[in-house]
Protein backbone atom coordinates (compact mmCIF):
# COMPACT_ATOMS: atom_id res chain seq x y z
CA UNK A 1 0.00 0.00 0.00
CA UNK A 2 1.78 2.70 -1.72
CA UNK A 3 3.69 4.28 -4.57
CA UNK A 4 6.67 6.10 -2.77
CA UNK A 5 10.04 4.88 -2.23
CA UNK A 6 9.00 2.76 0.10
CA UNK A 7 6.16 0.63 -1.47
CA UNK A 8 8.19 0.13 -5.06
CA UNK A 9 11.38 -0.58 -2.87
CA UNK A 10 9.49 -3.24 -1.29
CA UNK A 11 7.34 -4.30 -4.71
CA UNK A 12 10.70 -5.11 -5.94
CA UNK A 13 12.43 -7.06 -3.02
CA UNK A 14 9.18 -8.98 -2.79
CA UNK A 15 9.22 -9.99 -6.34
CA UNK A 16 12.94 -10.55 -5.79
CA UNK A 17 12.83 -12.66 -2.73
CA UNK A 18 9.80 -14.84 -4.23
CA UNK A 19 9.40 -13.77 -8.36
CA UNK A 20 6.35 -16.31 -8.16
CA UNK A 21 4.75 -13.98 -5.78
CA UNK A 22 1.45 -12.44 -6.79
CA UNK A 23 2.54 -8.55 -5.80
CA UNK A 24 0.16 -5.85 -6.13
CA UNK A 25 0.89 -2.32 -5.29
CA UNK A 26 -1.73 0.20 -4.53
CA UNK A 27 -1.01 4.21 -4.92
CA UNK A 28 -3.13 7.14 -5.05
CA UNK A 29 -1.52 9.03 -6.92
CA UNK A 30 -1.18 9.05 -11.04
CA UNK A 31 2.70 7.86 -11.07
CA UNK A 32 4.95 5.64 -9.25
CA UNK A 33 8.55 5.74 -9.62
CA UNK A 34 9.72 9.30 -9.90
CA UNK A 35 12.22 11.11 -7.82
CA UNK A 36 9.67 13.55 -5.74
CA UNK A 37 13.21 15.22 -4.65
CA UNK A 38 14.39 16.62 -7.74
CA UNK A 39 10.60 18.79 -7.73
CA UNK A 40 12.51 21.58 -5.95
CA UNK A 41 15.58 21.82 -8.58
CA UNK A 42 13.00 21.83 -11.64
CA UNK A 43 10.76 24.87 -9.70
CA UNK A 44 14.11 26.45 -8.76
CA UNK A 45 15.22 25.82 -12.89
CA UNK A 46 18.18 23.95 -12.01
CA UNK A 47 16.91 21.23 -13.96
CA UNK A 48 15.29 21.63 -17.10
CA UNK A 49 11.95 19.99 -16.65
CA UNK A 50 10.29 17.16 -14.46
CA UNK A 51 10.75 14.53 -17.24
CA UNK A 52 14.34 13.45 -16.08
CA UNK A 53 12.55 12.91 -12.58
CA UNK A 54 10.67 9.88 -14.29
CA UNK A 55 12.55 6.77 -13.18
CA UNK A 56 10.59 4.05 -15.02
CA UNK A 57 7.77 4.41 -17.05
CA UNK A 58 4.83 2.09 -16.80
CA UNK A 59 5.98 -0.75 -18.72
CA UNK A 60 8.83 -1.31 -16.65
CA UNK A 61 6.86 -2.74 -14.03
CA UNK A 62 4.56 -4.41 -15.83
CA UNK A 63 7.43 -6.26 -17.29
CA UNK A 64 8.45 -6.89 -13.79
CA UNK A 65 5.67 -8.59 -13.04
CA UNK A 66 4.15 -5.89 -10.61
CA UNK A 67 0.64 -5.00 -10.65
CA UNK A 68 0.66 -1.11 -9.94
CA UNK A 69 -3.31 -0.27 -9.14
CA UNK A 70 -2.99 4.16 -10.24
CA UNK A 71 -5.20 6.26 -8.86
CA UNK A 72 -6.68 3.45 -6.33
CA UNK A 73 -6.93 4.42 -3.00
CA UNK A 74 -7.16 1.81 0.18
CA UNK A 75 -9.90 3.09 2.53
CA UNK A 76 -9.59 0.53 5.49
CA UNK A 77 -7.48 -2.28 6.73
CA UNK A 78 -9.53 -5.85 7.66
CA UNK A 79 -6.90 -7.44 9.24
CA UNK A 80 -8.49 -10.21 10.64
CA UNK A 81 -9.85 -11.57 7.30
CA UNK A 82 -6.19 -10.98 5.31
CA UNK A 83 -8.32 -8.08 3.20
CA UNK A 84 -7.59 -4.12 2.35
CA UNK A 85 -10.81 -2.65 1.61
CA UNK A 86 -10.68 -0.27 -1.87
CA UNK A 87 -12.44 3.19 -2.58
CA UNK A 88 -15.91 1.81 -4.15
CA UNK A 89 -16.08 -1.36 -1.96
CA UNK A 90 -13.72 -3.53 -3.65
CA UNK A 91 -12.23 -6.49 -1.13
CA UNK A 92 -8.94 -7.17 -2.08
CA UNK A 93 -7.22 -10.66 -0.13
CA UNK A 94 -3.72 -10.55 0.75
CA UNK A 95 -0.98 -13.21 2.51
CA UNK A 96 0.95 -10.49 3.65
CA UNK A 97 0.61 -6.56 3.43
CA UNK A 98 3.28 -3.35 3.26
CA UNK A 99 1.79 -0.28 4.75
CA UNK A 100 4.13 2.36 2.98
CA UNK A 101 1.84 5.48 2.91
CA UNK A 102 4.42 7.79 3.88
CA UNK A 103 3.95 11.41 4.72
CA UNK A 104 1.49 14.11 5.15
CA UNK A 105 2.55 17.54 6.11
CA UNK A 106 1.77 18.99 9.08
CA UNK A 107 -1.55 20.97 8.89
CA UNK A 108 -0.57 24.48 9.23
CA UNK A 109 -3.51 25.10 12.03
CA UNK A 110 -4.32 28.21 10.61
CA UNK A 111 -7.41 29.47 8.71
CA UNK A 112 -7.49 29.87 5.00
CA UNK A 113 -5.46 26.84 4.73
CA UNK A 114 -8.03 25.23 2.09
CA UNK A 115 -7.92 28.36 -0.53
CA UNK A 116 -6.35 27.73 -4.20
CA UNK A 117 -2.73 28.40 -4.93
CA UNK A 118 -1.65 27.10 -1.62
CA UNK A 119 1.13 24.51 -2.65
CA UNK A 120 2.46 21.42 -1.22
CA UNK A 121 5.18 20.24 -3.29
CA UNK A 122 4.59 16.15 -3.33
CA UNK A 123 2.72 14.81 -6.02
CA UNK A 124 4.28 15.70 -9.61
CA UNK A 125 1.97 16.16 -11.25
CA UNK A 126 0.15 18.57 -9.53
CA UNK A 127 3.75 20.04 -9.29
CA UNK A 128 3.86 19.93 -13.33
CA UNK A 129 0.54 21.64 -13.26
CA UNK A 130 1.79 24.35 -10.30
CA UNK A 131 5.03 25.13 -12.34
CA UNK A 132 4.01 27.54 -15.24
CA UNK A 133 2.05 29.85 -12.35
CA UNK A 134 5.96 30.87 -11.34
CA UNK A 135 6.49 32.56 -14.72
CA UNK A 136 3.66 34.85 -13.90
CA UNK A 137 4.27 35.02 -9.86
CA UNK A 138 6.26 37.98 -8.09
CA UNK A 139 6.10 37.45 -4.69
CA UNK A 140 6.29 34.31 -2.85
CA UNK A 141 6.09 33.23 0.80
CA UNK A 142 7.49 30.14 1.85
CA UNK A 143 6.11 28.30 4.97
CA UNK A 144 8.72 26.68 7.75
CA UNK A 145 12.40 26.33 7.21
CA UNK A 146 12.42 22.76 6.72
CA UNK A 147 14.64 20.80 4.92
CA UNK A 148 12.08 21.50 1.87
CA UNK A 149 11.45 24.49 3.21
CA UNK A 150 15.01 25.63 2.84
CA UNK A 151 15.10 23.72 -0.99
CA UNK A 152 12.39 25.91 -1.92
CA UNK A 153 13.42 29.47 -0.78
CA UNK A 154 16.97 28.56 -2.66
CA UNK A 155 14.68 27.35 -5.56
CA UNK A 156 12.06 30.39 -5.78
CA UNK A 157 15.07 32.97 -5.48
CA UNK A 158 17.31 31.37 -7.55
CA UNK A 159 14.01 31.50 -10.31
CA UNK A 160 14.01 35.08 -9.41
CA UNK A 161 10.58 35.95 -7.33
CA UNK A 162 10.68 38.07 -3.86
CA UNK A 163 11.05 34.83 -1.95
CA UNK A 164 10.07 35.45 2.20
CA UNK A 165 11.05 32.64 4.29
CA UNK A 166 8.31 32.52 7.40
CA UNK A 167 9.37 29.93 10.64
CA UNK A 168 8.56 30.29 14.10
CA UNK A 169 12.03 29.31 15.29
CA UNK A 170 15.24 31.44 15.43
CA UNK A 171 16.77 29.89 12.93
CA UNK A 172 17.01 27.95 9.80
CA UNK A 173 16.27 24.17 10.04
CA UNK A 174 16.70 24.76 13.71
CA UNK A 175 15.35 21.67 14.89
CA UNK A 176 18.59 19.92 13.33
CA UNK A 177 20.99 22.50 12.70
CA UNK A 178 23.21 24.62 15.01
CA UNK A 179 22.73 28.41 14.69
CA UNK A 180 26.25 28.48 13.09
CA UNK A 181 25.85 26.15 10.14
CA UNK A 182 22.43 27.76 9.41
CA UNK A 183 24.21 31.66 9.28
CA UNK A 184 26.28 31.04 6.25
CA UNK A 185 22.84 29.83 4.68
CA UNK A 186 21.05 32.95 6.14
CA UNK A 187 24.06 35.41 4.68
CA UNK A 188 23.67 33.58 1.65
CA UNK A 189 19.84 33.90 1.15
CA UNK A 190 20.07 37.49 1.80
CA UNK A 191 22.65 38.01 -1.05
CA UNK A 192 20.03 36.26 -2.78
CA UNK A 193 17.50 38.82 -1.92
CA UNK A 194 15.13 36.44 0.48
CA UNK A 195 13.59 38.24 2.88
CA UNK A 196 13.60 35.70 6.04
CA UNK A 197 10.93 36.22 8.88
CA UNK A 198 12.39 33.69 11.72
CA UNK A 199 10.78 34.14 15.14
CA UNK A 200 7.61 35.04 13.31
CA UNK A 201 4.39 32.62 13.73
CA UNK A 202 2.15 31.98 10.72
CA UNK A 203 -1.62 33.21 11.67
CA UNK A 204 -3.65 32.82 8.63
CA UNK A 205 -3.33 32.56 4.76
CA UNK A 206 -5.14 35.83 3.47
CA UNK A 207 -7.35 35.88 0.27
CA UNK A 208 -10.73 35.19 -0.38
CA UNK A 209 -11.16 31.83 -2.87
CA UNK A 210 -7.39 31.88 -3.85
CA UNK A 211 -4.13 33.08 -1.45
CA UNK A 212 -3.07 36.37 -1.97
CA UNK A 213 -0.65 36.18 1.10
CA UNK A 214 -0.38 35.49 4.78
CA UNK A 215 -0.72 37.03 8.43
CA UNK A 216 1.86 36.39 10.69
CA UNK A 217 2.75 37.93 14.01
CA UNK A 218 4.67 40.31 12.63
CA UNK A 219 2.47 41.58 10.01
CA UNK A 220 0.97 40.89 6.96
CA UNK A 221 2.91 39.48 3.62
CA UNK A 222 1.79 39.95 0.31
CA UNK A 223 2.12 36.92 -1.77
CA UNK A 224 1.52 35.55 -5.67
CA UNK A 225 2.04 32.16 -4.23
CA UNK A 226 2.75 30.10 -0.96
CA UNK A 227 3.97 27.25 -0.76
CA UNK A 228 3.30 25.43 2.21
CA UNK A 229 6.45 22.92 3.66
CA UNK A 230 5.45 22.04 7.31
CA UNK A 231 7.06 19.22 9.07
CA UNK A 232 6.62 15.13 7.63
CA UNK A 233 4.01 13.59 9.77
CA UNK A 234 3.39 9.59 9.20
CA UNK A 235 0.06 9.16 7.04
CA UNK A 236 -1.32 6.38 9.08
CA UNK A 237 -5.29 6.85 10.14
CA UNK A 238 -5.27 3.24 8.58
CA UNK A 239 -3.19 1.64 10.35
CA UNK A 240 -4.53 3.12 13.63
CA UNK A 241 -7.71 2.31 12.50
CA UNK A 242 -6.61 -1.47 12.26
CA UNK A 243 -4.94 -1.46 15.74
CA UNK A 244 -1.52 -1.34 14.47
CA UNK A 245 0.33 -0.20 17.13
CA UNK A 246 1.59 3.22 17.09
CA UNK A 247 4.72 4.82 18.77
CA UNK A 248 5.56 7.91 20.75
CA UNK A 249 6.27 9.56 17.41
CA UNK A 250 3.14 9.13 15.45
CA UNK A 251 4.87 6.55 13.79
CA UNK A 252 3.96 2.86 13.38
CA UNK A 253 6.04 0.71 15.62
CA UNK A 254 7.99 -1.99 13.76
CA UNK A 255 10.86 -4.50 14.46
CA UNK A 256 14.18 -5.27 12.50
CA UNK A 257 12.10 -7.22 9.90
CA UNK A 258 9.84 -4.16 9.58
CA UNK A 259 7.27 -6.18 11.23
CA UNK A 260 4.32 -4.44 12.66
CA UNK A 261 2.31 -5.41 15.58
CA UNK A 262 -0.45 -7.36 13.70
CA UNK A 263 0.43 -10.46 12.21
CA UNK A 264 1.59 -10.39 8.37
CA UNK A 265 1.47 -6.70 7.99
CA UNK A 266 4.84 -4.99 7.55
CA UNK A 267 5.46 -1.11 7.38
CA UNK A 268 8.31 0.84 5.78
CA UNK A 269 9.30 4.53 5.19
CA UNK A 270 7.89 7.99 6.52
CA UNK A 271 4.76 5.96 8.18
CA UNK A 272 6.79 4.41 10.44
CA UNK A 273 9.29 4.92 13.29
CA UNK A 274 12.81 3.68 13.66
CA UNK A 275 15.56 3.84 16.56
CA UNK A 276 18.70 5.82 16.23
CA UNK A 277 21.61 3.70 16.90
CA UNK A 278 23.04 5.54 19.95
CA UNK A 279 20.46 6.57 22.13
CA UNK A 280 17.73 3.83 20.75
CA UNK A 281 15.34 6.95 21.01
CA UNK A 282 12.57 6.35 17.71
CA UNK A 283 12.76 8.76 14.74
CA UNK A 284 9.82 9.54 12.36
CA UNK A 285 10.13 10.89 8.72
CA UNK A 286 13.82 10.63 7.72
CA UNK A 287 14.84 10.49 4.15
CA UNK A 288 13.72 8.89 0.29
CA UNK A 289 17.08 6.53 1.02
CA UNK A 290 15.73 5.30 4.29
CA UNK A 291 12.15 4.51 2.91
CA UNK A 292 13.53 2.83 -0.27
CA UNK A 293 15.65 0.99 2.24
CA UNK A 294 13.44 -0.01 4.29
CA UNK A 295 10.53 -0.93 1.97
CA UNK A 296 13.30 -3.73 0.30
CA UNK A 297 13.81 -5.08 4.32
CA UNK A 298 9.92 -5.28 4.53
CA UNK A 299 9.40 -6.43 1.13
CA UNK A 300 11.83 -9.37 1.35
CA UNK A 301 10.20 -10.48 4.86
CA UNK A 302 7.31 -10.25 3.49
CA UNK A 303 7.87 -12.62 0.61
CA UNK A 304 9.38 -14.79 2.63
CA UNK A 305 12.93 -14.27 2.37
CA UNK A 306 15.38 -13.11 5.84
CA UNK A 307 17.16 -9.38 5.84
CA UNK A 308 17.06 -7.11 8.95
CA UNK A 309 17.06 -3.48 9.11
CA UNK A 310 19.47 -1.62 12.25
CA UNK A 311 18.86 1.42 14.03
CA UNK A 312 19.94 4.17 12.28
CA UNK A 313 22.89 6.74 12.20
CA UNK A 314 20.91 9.40 9.65
CA UNK A 315 23.41 11.06 7.94
CA UNK A 316 21.57 14.12 6.29
CA UNK A 317 23.04 16.84 3.63
CA UNK A 318 21.43 19.52 0.87
CA UNK A 319 22.50 22.61 -0.64
CA UNK A 320 20.73 25.62 1.04
CA UNK A 321 21.37 29.24 -0.78
CA UNK A 322 24.85 29.28 -1.59
CA UNK A 323 26.15 26.46 0.52
CA UNK A 324 25.82 22.85 1.38
CA UNK A 325 25.23 21.57 5.03
CA UNK A 326 24.76 18.20 6.59
CA UNK A 327 25.66 16.29 9.85
CA UNK A 328 25.09 12.83 11.20
CA UNK A 329 22.36 12.47 14.06
CA UNK A 330 22.64 14.92 16.55
CA UNK A 331 23.85 18.29 16.66
CA UNK A 332 24.70 20.50 19.93
CA UNK A 333 21.68 22.01 19.55
CA UNK A 334 19.47 18.68 19.10
CA UNK A 335 21.98 17.04 22.19
CA UNK A 336 21.45 19.87 24.69
CA UNK A 337 18.20 19.46 23.90
CA UNK A 338 17.56 15.77 24.54
CA UNK A 339 19.60 16.16 27.38
CA UNK A 340 21.84 13.92 25.91
CA UNK A 341 26.05 14.68 27.21
CA UNK A 342 28.71 15.10 24.72
CA UNK A 343 32.28 16.61 23.92
CA UNK A 344 32.80 18.57 21.18
CA UNK A 345 35.40 19.25 18.59
CA UNK A 346 34.88 22.26 15.90
CA UNK A 347 37.51 23.01 12.35
CA UNK A 348 37.47 25.07 9.73
CA UNK A 349 39.42 23.56 7.19
CA UNK A 350 39.37 24.35 3.39
CA UNK A 351 38.05 21.67 0.41
CA UNK A 352 41.00 21.24 -1.69
CA UNK A 353 44.52 22.42 -1.65
CA UNK A 354 44.82 26.66 -0.13
CA UNK A 355 46.27 27.58 -3.90
CA UNK A 356 43.67 25.39 -5.90
CA UNK A 357 41.01 27.70 -7.77
CA UNK A 358 37.40 27.50 -6.19
CA UNK A 359 38.38 25.85 -3.07
CA UNK A 360 35.68 26.13 -0.37
CA UNK A 361 35.63 26.30 3.65
CA UNK A 362 34.20 23.49 5.41
CA UNK A 363 33.32 23.78 8.86
CA UNK A 364 33.08 20.39 11.04
CA UNK A 365 32.10 20.01 14.50
CA UNK A 366 32.17 16.48 15.91
CA UNK A 367 29.97 15.37 18.91
CA UNK A 368 31.52 12.33 21.30
CA UNK A 369 30.34 10.63 24.10
CA UNK A 370 32.35 12.03 26.96
CA UNK A 371 34.77 9.19 27.98
CA UNK A 372 34.59 6.77 25.51
CA UNK A 373 34.69 9.52 22.98
CA UNK A 374 32.62 7.50 20.41
CA UNK A 375 31.27 9.82 17.64
CA UNK A 376 27.54 10.95 18.69
CA UNK A 377 26.64 13.61 15.70
CA UNK A 378 28.27 15.65 13.45
CA UNK A 379 27.10 19.00 11.71
CA UNK A 380 28.92 20.49 8.57
CA UNK A 381 28.65 23.43 6.39
CA UNK A 382 30.73 23.86 3.05
CA UNK A 383 31.08 24.65 -0.07
CA UNK A 384 31.48 20.92 -1.21
CA UNK A 385 32.28 17.30 -0.32
CA UNK A 386 29.15 17.28 2.45
CA UNK A 387 27.35 14.35 1.12
CA UNK A 388 30.65 11.67 1.78
CA UNK A 389 31.79 13.24 5.60
CA UNK A 390 28.18 12.60 6.28
CA UNK A 391 27.98 9.44 5.17
CA UNK A 392 31.57 8.51 6.48
CA UNK A 393 30.91 9.87 9.58
CA UNK A 394 27.35 7.94 9.94
CA UNK A 395 29.13 4.25 9.18
CA UNK A 396 31.90 5.88 12.24
CA UNK A 397 29.73 6.71 14.46
CA UNK A 398 27.49 3.45 13.95
CA UNK A 399 31.00 1.34 14.03
CA UNK A 400 32.07 2.97 17.36
CA UNK A 401 34.99 5.27 16.03
CA UNK A 402 36.07 7.94 18.48
CA UNK A 403 37.48 10.92 18.45
CA UNK A 404 41.04 9.17 18.65
CA UNK A 405 40.59 7.21 15.80
CA UNK A 406 39.45 10.33 13.65
CA UNK A 407 42.01 12.55 14.70
CA UNK A 408 44.93 10.03 13.37
CA UNK A 409 42.56 8.95 9.73
CA UNK A 410 44.31 8.80 6.37
CA UNK A 411 42.95 11.15 3.82
CA UNK A 412 42.74 11.79 0.13
CA UNK A 413 45.53 14.69 -0.63
CA UNK A 414 44.81 16.20 -4.40
CA UNK A 415 45.04 19.63 -5.19
CA UNK A 416 41.90 19.58 -6.83
CA UNK A 417 39.86 17.59 -4.64
CA UNK A 418 41.37 17.45 -0.66
CA UNK A 419 43.22 19.35 1.15
CA UNK A 420 46.48 18.43 3.54
CA UNK A 421 44.38 18.87 6.59
CA UNK A 422 41.17 16.81 6.35
CA UNK A 423 38.52 19.19 7.99
CA UNK A 424 36.89 15.85 10.32
CA UNK A 425 40.67 14.85 11.22
CA UNK A 426 41.01 18.89 12.42
CA UNK A 427 38.19 18.91 14.26
CA UNK A 428 38.90 15.63 16.18
CA UNK A 429 42.36 16.79 17.03
CA UNK A 430 40.90 20.14 18.81
CA UNK A 431 38.13 18.00 20.33
CA UNK A 432 40.82 16.15 22.23
CA UNK A 433 42.91 19.28 22.29
CA UNK A 434 40.32 20.96 24.49
CA UNK A 435 39.91 17.36 26.75
CA UNK A 436 43.57 17.75 27.24
CA UNK A 437 43.29 21.59 28.50
CA UNK A 438 40.31 20.69 30.94
CA UNK A 439 36.92 21.16 31.61
CA UNK A 440 35.25 24.27 30.51
CA UNK A 441 37.89 24.93 27.48
C1 LIG B 1 9.44 17.61 -2.66
C2 LIG B 1 10.19 16.49 -2.01
C3 LIG B 1 11.57 16.53 -1.92
C4 LIG B 1 12.26 15.48 -1.33
N1 LIG B 1 13.63 15.53 -1.26
C5 LIG B 1 14.32 14.47 -0.77
C6 LIG B 1 15.73 14.45 -0.80
O1 LIG B 1 16.37 15.39 -1.28
N2 LIG B 1 16.37 13.36 -0.30
C7 LIG B 1 15.68 12.29 0.22
O2 LIG B 1 16.32 11.32 0.67
N3 LIG B 1 14.33 12.28 0.24
C8 LIG B 1 13.65 13.34 -0.24
N4 LIG B 1 12.28 13.31 -0.27
C9 LIG B 1 11.66 12.06 0.18
C10 LIG B 1 10.72 12.21 1.30
O3 LIG B 1 11.16 13.15 2.21
C11 LIG B 1 10.29 10.93 1.95
O4 LIG B 1 11.25 10.45 2.84
C12 LIG B 1 9.85 9.85 0.99
O5 LIG B 1 9.01 10.36 0.01
C13 LIG B 1 9.12 8.79 1.80
O6 LIG B 1 8.71 7.77 0.96
P1 LIG B 1 7.46 6.86 1.34
O7 LIG B 1 7.36 5.83 0.28
O8 LIG B 1 7.58 6.43 2.75
O9 LIG B 1 6.20 7.82 1.30
P2 LIG B 1 5.54 8.83 0.22
O10 LIG B 1 6.54 9.33 -0.74
O11 LIG B 1 4.80 9.81 1.05
O12 LIG B 1 4.53 7.90 -0.58
C14 LIG B 1 3.33 7.48 -0.02
C15 LIG B 1 2.56 6.67 -1.05
O13 LIG B 1 1.43 6.11 -0.42
C16 LIG B 1 0.30 6.28 -1.25
N5 LIG B 1 -0.88 6.25 -0.37
C17 LIG B 1 -1.04 6.87 0.82
N6 LIG B 1 -2.22 6.57 1.35
C18 LIG B 1 -2.83 5.74 0.47
C19 LIG B 1 -4.08 5.08 0.44
N7 LIG B 1 -4.95 5.19 1.44
N8 LIG B 1 -4.37 4.31 -0.63
C20 LIG B 1 -3.49 4.17 -1.66
N9 LIG B 1 -2.29 4.76 -1.67
C21 LIG B 1 -1.98 5.54 -0.62
C22 LIG B 1 0.54 7.58 -1.98
O14 LIG B 1 -0.21 7.64 -3.17
C23 LIG B 1 2.05 7.46 -2.24
O15 LIG B 1 2.26 6.69 -3.41
C24 LIG B 1 11.56 14.35 -0.83
C25 LIG B 1 10.16 14.33 -0.94
C26 LIG B 1 9.47 15.37 -1.51
C27 LIG B 1 7.98 15.31 -1.61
Amino acid sequence: MGGGAAGIGAAGAAKQASPDARVQVFTEFEDVGYSPCGIPYVHGREIESFSGLILQGKEFYEKAGIDVRYETTVESLDVGAGEVVLAGGERVGYDALIVATGFTYADPGVPGSQLDGLHYVKNIRRAMEWDPILDQAKKAVVVEASPLGLEMTTALAHRGLETHLVDAHPWALSEVADPDIAAPVQASWAEMGVQMHFNTRLEAFLGSTTVTGVRTSEGEIEADVVVVCTHKTPNNALARAASIEIGSTGGIVVDERMATSRAGVFAAGDCIEVPQGSTMLPLQGLSGSHAYSQGKVAGTNAAGGQRAYDPVFVPWGMVAGKWMIGGVSFGETTAGALGIPFHMGVAEGISRARYYPGLHKVRVKLLAEPGSLRLLGAQMVGGEGIKERADFLAMAAKKGITLRDLATMENVYSPPIGALNEPIALAAQNGLARLARGPGS
